[in-house]
């Protein structure tokens, strides 16, 4: 398994499953992560994926990947597939033990006989609806099915009638016989099996009946040997049911389900279903888009699976629902990138400088620091010409006090080569600079005077006649209120999520920046090669900025 991760804390799940080793109820810890194939991984999902995965690895057990695939109507391979790369790109494997609900059809459907045969479960001829209006409220028990009372054979024939496709979708549904007054809604005759006339993507037309979550997830859990089952909150009140099934079937194994709180993060949300909206509503490019908290979006903005798996260990686990500041994860991407990324200089907003004094047709490569974090990451060579571009925003005509950047007069230090004064300033028709006149020390070579002087601001440049074009990306928070709402999260999406820059300088080394790469740009961020990048017109994503707020914020406390 990839990376050097420290060991995460010890939370509640991690004591339980210690203290079932340490006892001797268990020998071999198996977990298991069960995505259903309906949409792309995201960041919540990573939090399971790294508690599921990690626990199995601390107590040298296993984790399976099991597909969830109940519901061939919201299901595709090519979410399956999705999903395996993501785990893989998370760092996580898990071997030889890829599993699908779907491998179990035929064992659970002799489960469901079994307990028809137990006078435990029969045919409903309710809809869904009324199903609905039957089961009762928190408050009110519920009603009997007028149906509950048929016999064994009777069910046996119908069940066996619904598999061979006798009857319409909804027609009729099998039903656990539980108890229609319990306290709990999830054990009044849950709905174990419904029809469904609709291809799967493994099992083809062999079905036209499917189990329900609640049916398939524990008795996939026993067949694969699952000693810790663990899942969302939402799923506590299904516990009764999970433990109710697996006691009364002929499964090989005893399985426990463990719930801990769902990750919620600021600024994005979370839910397949709204993702799906997200995606499906053309709000955003794809389930790939940059903007987006799945694995998928986020690899592409930049995020480096490390720290992705640090933040995971940094938030660590519980039984408390709780919303995380979205600047934990970009402060955790900040600070691994910080050791690693190799620093590049580029210009989002050129403006173009003449250096008036320095000879024409006259060159030279001056030696830039690859990573001051790294001294194994060493130098390279930058050109420098008569002509440069610096960013616009480093320039004010008429600077306010606390600009100390360039301005008309003054002296400021380019990174890695001379110190510049601004002698001139070049207008258009309509009053704005496009360019700047220079003259630079030839003294200052490499960035110091020799007589001592100072300047009070170092710009980042590149050369105008080595430079290469490109684009950049940039991205704002998808949604600008902390907590986007409800049904009508749509309204809160921020409009300014994604600002496209086509006219960026980038030094020449960044011809080379490979495909998955994220470099430091000099004072603008961290930046990630696109998949839409075409040889001599390179797009580039901004991963995150500079600025820390979240750790500022923190070192106040
Ligand atoms: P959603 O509610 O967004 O549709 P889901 O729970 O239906 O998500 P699954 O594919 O069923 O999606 O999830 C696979 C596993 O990931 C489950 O065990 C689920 O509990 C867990 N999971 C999903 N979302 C989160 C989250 N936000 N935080 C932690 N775990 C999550
Ligand atoms: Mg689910």
């Amino acid at each position: 398994m990839a990376g050097p991760d420290t060991a995460p804390p010890r939370d509640f799940i991690r004591a339980v499953v210690g203290d079932d080793v340490a006892q001797g109820r268990v020998t071999e810890v198996v977990t298991r992560f069960p995505p259903e194939p309906n949409g792309y991984l995201h960041i919540g999902h990573a939090k399971s994926i790294c508690l599921n995965f990690g626990v199995a690895r601390e107590f040298g057990g296993r984790c399976h990947l099991r597909f969830d695939d109940t519901n061939p109507t919201k299901e595709e391979q090519a979410f399956i597939d999705a999903i395996i790369e993501d785990v893989r790109w998370l760092g996580f494997d898990w071997g030889r033990h890829l599993y699908h609900a779907s491998d179990y059809f035929e064992t659970l459907y002799q489960w469901a006989e079994h307990l028809i045969d137990k006078g435990m479960a029969y045919v409903d001829d309710l809809t869904a609806d009324q199903i609905r209006a039957y089961r009762g409220t928190l408050t009110e028990p519920g009603r009997p099915s007028p149906h509950c009372g048929r016999g064994g054979d009777e069910n046996l024939d119908l069940f066996r009638r619904m598999r061979a496709g006798e009857f319409a979708d909804g027609a009729k549904v099998l039903r656990a016989r539980i108890d229609m007054a319990s306290g709990n809604i999830n054990m009044r005759d849950p709905v174990l099996y419904r029809i469904l006339h609709a291809p799967h993507p493994r099992t083809g037309d062999k079905w036209c009946i499917y189990p329900t979550y609640d049916f398939a997830h524990g008795q996939s859990d026993a067949i694969e040997g699952v000693t810790h089952s663990i899942c969302t909150l939402e799923f506590e009140d299904h516990r009764p049911l999970y433990d109710w099934l697996v006691a009364n079937l002929p499964v090989p194994s005893r399985p426990r389900q463990y719930e801990f709180a769902r990750l919620n993060i600021t600024h994005t949300v979370l839910s397949k279903r709204r993702l799906t909206q997200l995606v499906e509503g053309g709000h955003v490019a794809g389930w790939d888009d940059p903007r987006l908290p799945t694995l998928a979006g986020m690899r592409r903005r930049g995020f480096p699976a490390a720290a992705i798996r640090d933040f995971c260990a940094r938030i660590g686990v519980t039984k408390s629902d709780s919303v995380v500041e979205v600047g934990l994860l970009e402060h955790c991407a900040r600070e691994l990138l910080n050791k690693t990324a190799p620093r590049r200089m580029a210009v989002l907003r050129p403006l173009k400088v003449v250096i008036e004094n320095y000879p024409e047709g006259d060159g030279e490569l001056l030696e830039a620091v690859n990573n001051p974090e790294d001294s194994s990451a060493g130098t390279r060579k930058v050109p420098f010409g008569r002509e440069i571009f610096i960013e616009a925003e480093d320039f004010m005509e008429d600077p306010p006090k606390k600009f100390f950047r360039l301005a008309p007069g003054r002296e400021v230090r380019l990174r890695y080569a001379y110190f510049i004064t601004c002698t001139g300033v070049i207008k258009d028709k309509a009053g704005s600079v496009r360019e700047l006149r220079c003259s630079y020390d030839p003294a200052t070579r490499g960035g110091n005077a020799p007589d001592g002087r100072k300047v009070k601001a170092t710009l980042h440049w590149v050369s105008a006649a080595d430079a290469m074009p490109a684009e950049v990306r940039l991205y704002e928070h998808l949604f600008t209120k902390p907590d986007p709402g409800g049904d009508d999260f749509l309204a809160d999406l921020n409009p300014n999520s994604l600002e496209v820059l086509k006219d960026c300088r980038l030094e020449p080394a960044l011809s080379n920046a490979g495909a998955g790469e994220t470099v430091q740009f000099e004072r603008l961020g961290y930046f990630i090669p696109d998949a839409e990048s075409r040889p001599g017109r390179p797009v580039f994503n901004r991963t995150v900025g500079l600025r820390d707020t979240w750790a500022k914020v923190r070192g106040q406390k």
